[in-house]
């Protein structure tokens, strides 16, 4: 090695068999050289800390919208769900609004013919009912309400149908008691011998009043209640003999004398045409005969106007 500048380093090679070679370089090279590697290496610390925390934020948002994807995803599938459910419970409530719409009809055609026959029985017998116009136009109305309300509603018209069906049977039993109730059915076959009203008293002088009618037959004949109701005397009275009473309503009793056997006890209900007695002439009486009274009110009238001809 030579040194002809200080300022200057001068490199020899020596490869061995062939030439020497010779390399100077600039005194400050080697100490650049030492700085650029420090500074380099600087940067290259400071973009590997800025590059991994970039990373683990990026790491970091990542898993956060992942997170927020997979809720997402479990969000639109509850949200699926209830819709399926919401489309479910709509054909549902189609199916429903169908079904109420139908029961209306039928029900509409049932409580008509219901009207009437009710009005043909009140006709036949002899009462009115209170009016029931509003039922048929609620019943309309059903039409423009939701299923439920109107299944609720017809439950109610429906409530309000058989209470007033109840009355209506009630009534129509009430009635029917009564006209079973009237004495109008003949007490026993036979002759008439004497009517109602002024006569000539047949065991005696002078005139009396006749209050019933009599009808002779054979001893032993049948002698029925006019109508339906109960025996309230049973047994024997001066004049008339063996005799029974009935109170039909709060209107009509009928009396029936001179008889040769009862067969009914004070008390016992009856009805019309059944067998009460036997014919007989106990009592003030001329022959075998039935002695027939009908009291309205207490006082008797003519029984010939009650009895069916
Ligand atoms: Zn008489």
């Amino acid at each position: 090695m030579e040194h002809k500048d200080e300022s200057k380093l001068c490199i020899v090679i020596v490869p061995g068999t062939k030439k020497v070679r010779r390399i100077t370089i600039e005194p400050w090279l080697p100490k650049a050289l030492l700085c650029s590697i420090a500074l380099f290496s600087l940067l290259l610390y400071l973009s590997y800390n800025w590059i991994s925390a970039s990373i683990s934020r990026f790491q970091e948002e990542y898993e956060n919208k992942t997170h927020i994807a997979r809720n997402l995803e479990k969000e639109i599938s509850t949200l699926e769900k209830i819709s399926l459910d919401k489309d479910r419970e709509i054909s549902n409530l189609m199916a429903t609004a169908d079904e109420v719409e139908e029961k209306i009809d039928e029900t509409d055609l049932l409580l008509k013919d219901i009207e009437g026959l009710q009005k043909q029985l009140e006709k036949k017998a002899g009462i009115t009912m209170a009016s029931r116009s509003s039922m048929l136009s609620r019943n309309a109305a059903l039409r423009n309400l939701e299923p439920e309300e109107s299944i609720g509603n017809l439950k109610g018209v429906l409530d309000e149908k058989e209470e007033e069906l109840k009355n209506f049977i009630a009534e129509i039993d009430n009635r029917f008691k009564y006209l079973e109730s009237i004495p109008n059915g003949w007490p026993a076959s036979g002759r008439l011998t004497s009517r109602f009203g002024k006569r000539r008293d047949p065991l005696g002088r002078g005139t009396g009043f006749h209050k019933g009618i009599d009808i002779a037959n054979s001893p032993g004949t049948d002698v029925r209640a006019a109508g339906a109701g109960v025996v309230t005397f049973a047994g024997s009275r001066s004049g008339y003999g063996r005799t029974v009473e009935i109170k039909h309503n709060s209107e009509h009793t009928t009396l029936y004398a001179h008889n040769s056997k009862l067969l009914v006890k004070p008390g016992e209900r009856v009805q019309r045409g059944q067998v009460i007695a036997k014919m007989g002439s106990t009592g003030r009486s001329t022959g075998c005969h039935l002695h027939f009274e009908v009291h309205k009110h207490g006082n008797p009238i003519n029984p010939l106007k009650m009895l069916n001809r």
